[in-house]
């Protein structure tokens, strides 16, 4: 059976995993920083979503925009530098229309990317070829309005498909803002740090989910 949605209360699960995948992803993602950047990533990032799952655990969600919005202050307030802004801004971001929505569907899954997005770039002022974690952002918003009457487990799929290979892209690209610019060309053929995050946290949820989704 697909999953077609998640309760505000698994979502909240949902999230708790991912941030446990995100804490266990810090040397990998500081590897990815220290090639092109200044390799802060992996600690930032360790350190929010360390700071998420604390916030998790001793709490409980009636909407899935609450739940977001609580994601989102936790990693402004702890990640530090860019990303905690770029972060924050995104799950905060994503709460902005969801209103009184009490479970996470396709659809739910769609206004979150994309208003996500759009605050992302509101904010940072990246767009689509910056070699940001809004290429891989764009791709996986773009892919989530072609599935949003998909079965959750299923658009979540093509969705972290889509944010790899917008994340992919990444590598084929020089950076044009923030602290990677400075390194012009040697920042080619390496994939930005804030796309890999990006697209693991939407494979670590679409986990999740195929997990619960598995016969038993
Ligand atoms: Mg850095």
């Amino acid at each position: 059976m697909a999953i077609l949605e998640l309760s505000a209360q698994d979502v909240r699960k949902m999230f708790l995993y991912v941030s446990q995948r995100m804490v266990e992803s810090k040397d990998l993602l500081t590897q990815a920083d220290k090639a092109i950047g200044d390799g802060d990533h992996g600690v930032g990032m360790a350190r929010g979503f360390g700071a998420v799952a604390e916030k998790l655990e001793g709490q409980s969600f009636n909407t899935v925009g609450e739940l977001l919005k609580t994601i989102g202050t936790t990693l402004l307030m702890s990640v530090g530098g860019a990303a905690g802004a770029v972060f924050g801004t995104f799950f905060s971001g994503g709460a902005k229309n969801l209103g009184d929505a009490p479970s996470l569907d396709s659809r739910v899954l769609s206004h979150m990317l994309l208003d996500g997005l759009e605050a992302v770039k509101q904010r940072g002022g990246a767009k689509v070829g910056d070699k940001t974690m809004v290429d891989a952002l764009q791709s996986a918003a773009m892919k989530s309005e072609d599935m949003s009457s998909a079965p959750l487990s299923e658009s979540l799929s093509a969705v972290a498909g889509a944010a790899e290979q917008g994340m992919e892209k990444t590598k084929e690209m020089t950076a044009s803002i923030g602290k990677a610019k400075t390194l012009g060309e040697r920042s080619l053929g390496h994939a930005d740090p804030g796309a890999i995050s990006t697209y693991l946290i939407l494979k670590f949820m679409t986990e999740f989910v195929t997990e619960r989704d598995a016969p038993r």
